[in-house]
C-alpha cells in the first residue's frame, strides 16, 4: 500500500491560500503532491498530518543533534520560559553558556549570541570587513551561507565557458542588489592554487574567506587537511578573515567541530543549528582582538538574541554534548548505518562512497567522492534522485535533494531505527534499481 498523503494534500491547497507556496521557507515545498505537513516529532522521528512514521534523516537540516522534544532539554527550556523571556537586558546564563563555547572550540576566545545562521554569518562578515578595512569576501564554490544579500550568489559553473574566463557570478535570488555582486569571490574546495590566485588577484579588495570546511549543504565534500593548512596560511598572509562556518557541522562532528576534527583554528566561526538542540540560538565566536570590534565601531544585537528559553535549552544541550558521549554514540550508529548500507550496495554491485563525517554523511553514487562542487556537478546522481522519494514511502525521510547529508541524532542510536532504516533501504535500493533498468536511466 503506499502511504497516503491525502491530509497534506488538501492541507497544502488551504495553506497556498494565504502562504507563498504553502509554507514558510522555500526549501519545505517539495511540489504539489509531495509536501508534507507535520503533525510532531519525537526522537529521531516524524509523523506527518496522514499518520504516516518516519526514521528522520534530515532533522530539520541538523538542528537535532539529540532528537526532536528531548526531555532533558525541554525541561531546561521550561525552567528558561519561567525566566520571562527577553528584556532588552542581559541575565547572567549567557557568560554560563559562552565559557562553555570557549572550552569546547578553542578559537572561540569571545562569544557573542544571534538567533539563526544568517544573523551569525552576517555578523562575521560584518566583523571581518571592520576588522580589515577590506569589503568583499571569498566563498567556496557550492557553498550555503544563509538567506541574506551578501551570501545569495553563485558562480555559475553549470554554464560557463572557461574559454571566457572567470564563471559569471549570478544572484540566488530576484530582489538582491546587483552592487553586491561585485563582492562576491568564488574558488572552488581544494584547489589552494586557485585560492591564491584569487588573492594575489584581488587580496586589497577582500576581507573575508567563508568556508565550511565540510560542506553541509553540498553532500557534505570536505576539504583535505593539507587545503585546509594552505587556506589558513594564505589568509594570514594576505590579511583575509577566515571565517568556518560550522552552523551545520559546530557540536556535531566533534566536541570541537570541524576544526578539532582537523585540527586547525579559523578567526571567527559561526555556529547554529545543534547548539540549542533546535531551539533558535546561534553563536559568532572567534579571536578576542576581531570580537572586540563589537563596542569598538562595530553594531551587532537584536531583540530576540539570548531568549531565555533558547539561552537554557543551549545550556542544557551543551552541557550533554560536552560531558557524555552522545557524539560519540551518533558517531557509532552513522557508522554502522553506512557500513550496512555498504554491504547492501556492494552486494548488487553498485559502486558508492560516503563523504564527510557519519553524524552527517553524504552518499554517492560514485568509487571515489566528490573532492569539489565541480566534481559534484559533473556526477551522476539519478540513482539517489531515484531512491530517495522509494525511501520516503518506506518511511525513512531523507532529503530528496542529494546535496543534503544524513543527519544522525542521538535518539537514533537508542531504538530500533538502524534494523528499520536498513531493511527499507535494501529495499529501496532493489525497487531503484527494477525502475532504472526498465528504464533508460542507468546507474
Ligand atoms: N550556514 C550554513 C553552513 C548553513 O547550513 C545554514 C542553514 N542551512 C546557514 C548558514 C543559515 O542558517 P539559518 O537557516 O539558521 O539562517
Amino acid at each position: 500500500m503506499p502511504r497516503s498523503l491525502e491530509r497534506s494534500k488538501l492541507q497544502h491547497r488551504k495553506a497556498l491560500g494565504k502562504l507563498p507556496l504553502g509554507v514558510s521557507s522555500n526549501f519545505r515545498y517539495w511540489g504539489e503532491d509531495k509536501t508534507i505537513y507535520i503533525d510532531h516529532g519525537k526522537g529521531g522521528r516524524l509523523w506527518d498530518i496522514d499518520g504516516n512514521e518516519y526514521i528522520d534523516y534530515r532533522m530539520g537540516y541538523g538542528p537535532g543533534i539529540l532528537g526532536y522534544a528531548d526531555p532533558r532539554v525541554d525541561e531546561a527550556a521550561r525552567a528558561g520560559m519561567e525566566v520571562g523571556g527577553v528584556f532588552a537586558l542581559s541575565t547572567e546564563r549567557e557568560y554560563e553558556v559562552a565559557k562553555r563555547i570557549s572550552k569546547m572550540v578553542p578559537a572561540a576566545e569571545l562569544v557573542r549570541f544571534s538567533n539563526s545562521g544568517t544573523e551569525a554569518v552576517m555578523a562575521a562578515l560584518r566583523l571581518a570587513r571592520a576588522h580589515t578595512g577590506k569589503d568583499s569576501h571569498i566563498v567556496v564554490e557550492g557553498g550555503y551561507h544563509g538567506v541574506f544579500d551578501s551570501v545569495l550568489w553563485y558562480a555559475d559553473i553549470e554554464e560557463w565557458d572557461p574559454a571566457t574566463g572567470d564563471p559569471p557570478i549570478e544572484a540566488d535570488s530576484e530582489g538582491i542588489p546587483q552592487v553586491l555582486k561585485k563582492l562576491a569571490y568564488f574558488t572552488p574546495l581544494n584547489d589552494a592554487d586557485y585560492l591564491e590566485d584569487v588573492l594575489k588577484r584581488h587580496h586589497q579588495d577582500i576581507g573575508a574567506f567563508l568556508i565550511e570546511p565540510m560542506m553541509g549543504n553540498c553532500c557534505s565534500i570536505t576539504a583535505t587537511l593539507e587545503y585546509v593548512k594552505a587556506a589558513r596560511e594564505l589568509c594570514d598572509k594576505y590579511n583575509v578573515v577566515m571565517i568556518v562556518d560550522e552552523v551545520k557541522t559546530g557540536f556535531r562532528v566533534a566536541r570541537g567541530g570541524v576544526q578539532e576534527l582537523m585540527g586547525f583554528k579559523a578567526d571567527l566561526c559561526t555556529f547554529a543549528k545543534a547548539v540549542g538542540n533546535g531551539y533558535p540560538i546561534s553563536v559568532v565566536a572567534g579571536r578576542e582582538d576581531i570580537m572586540r570590534r563589537i563596542g569598538d565601531g562595530v553594531i551587532h544585537g537584536g531583540t530576540y538574541t539570548c531568549h531565555s528559553v533558547a539561552l537554557a535549552a543551549a545550556e542544557k544541550t551543551l552541557e550533554i554534548l560536552d560531558e557524555t558521549d552522545a557524539l560519540e554514540s551518533i558517531a557509532q550508529y552513522g557508522e554502522a548505518m553506512q557500513r550496512g548500507m555498504s554491504e547492501i550496495l556492494g552486494n548488487r554491485g553498485i559502486a558508492h562512497s560516503f563523504v564527510g563525517h557519519p553524524a552527517m554523511g553524504g552518499l554517492f553514487f560514485h568509487e571515489t567522492p566528490p573532492n569539489n562542487y565541480r566534481d559534484w556537478l559533473n556526477s551522476d546522481y539519478t540513482f539517489y534522485d531515484t531512491m530517495a522519494p522509494e525511501l520516503h514511502e518506506l518511511g525513512v525521510l531523507c532529503e530528496p535533494d542529494s546535496r543534503e547529508p544524513w543527519f544522525i541524532c542521538e535518539a537514533h542510536a537508542k531504538d530500533d531505527s538502524l534494523t528499520t532504516t536498513l531493511a527499507a533501504f535494501e529495499k529501496a535500493v532493489d525497487i531503484t534499481m527494477d525502475t532504472m533498468n526498465n528504464s533508460e536511466l542507468k546507474p
